[in-house]
């Protein structure tokens, strides 16, 4: 077992379980693209994906810049997370439904690389390692964006859903299935790109 005798082997193991979760990441992440149904959705993940490799570039001139070779040590809490969604990503439905699962998923990792980017950033800062500081910083700014981005897709579709399933109750079908293909129509007039 490997000793923590200070805040730099400490600041080197978190560098490197981000590493690991950010690769984690590349590969997740198109899986959950292909699986979303909202345009925006998918196009917000899509962003994402391509922050995440400037991301995992970001981490590697951070290993640069402290004169260690860039290895990962593999997050848990990251597989662990990436896991869970993909539970999501098994399930047939509404796709709606998955899709507020998947931005569920999405935030969850968001948070979690928010936590991890805060510390790391506050670390950096106690050690004085400026340039490696800004480095951090602008990916925390990165999965801050990614993660209000998550919320306002969330606050849409949740929306249609809600309206939805007070229809449910209702029990008329009939209303139900019109609301979602006008739904779907505003969703079409709103993001004439795809
Ligand atoms: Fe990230
Ligand atoms: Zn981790
Ligand atoms: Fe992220």
């Amino acid at each position: 077992m490997k000793e923590l005798a200070t805040l730099h082997d400490l600041f080197l193991d978190e560098i490197k379980d981000l590493y690991s979760a950010e690769k984690q990441l590349v590969k997740a992440l198109p899986k959950m693209i292909k699986k979303a149904s909202s345009s925006e959705l998918s196009r917000g993940l899509q962003k994402h994906l391509d922050q995440t490799h400037d991301q995992v570039v970001r981490l590697e001139q951070v290993f640069a810049e402290l004169s260690v070779p860039a290895r990962a040590k593999k997050c848990v809490g990251m597989e662990g997370l990436i896991e869970e969604g993909e539970e999501i990503l098994e399930h047939e439905g509404d796709p709606d439904v998955i899709d507020a699962g998947i931005i569920a998923a999405a935030q969850k990792v968001e948070h979690y690389e928010i936590s991890a980017y805060g510390t790391a950033v506050a670390h950096a800062k106690a050690m004085g390692h400026t340039k490696v500081e800004k480095l951090l910083q602008a990916t925390l700014d990165e999965e801050y964006e990614a993660d209000k981005k998550l919320t306002a897709v969330a606050e849409g579709s949740v929306n249609r859903l809600a309206t939805v399933s007070a229809e449910d109750e209702e029990d008329r079908p009939v209303a139900k299935s019109r609301s979602r293909a006008e739904s779907r129509a505003d969703e079409m007039r709103a993001s004439p790109d795809r």
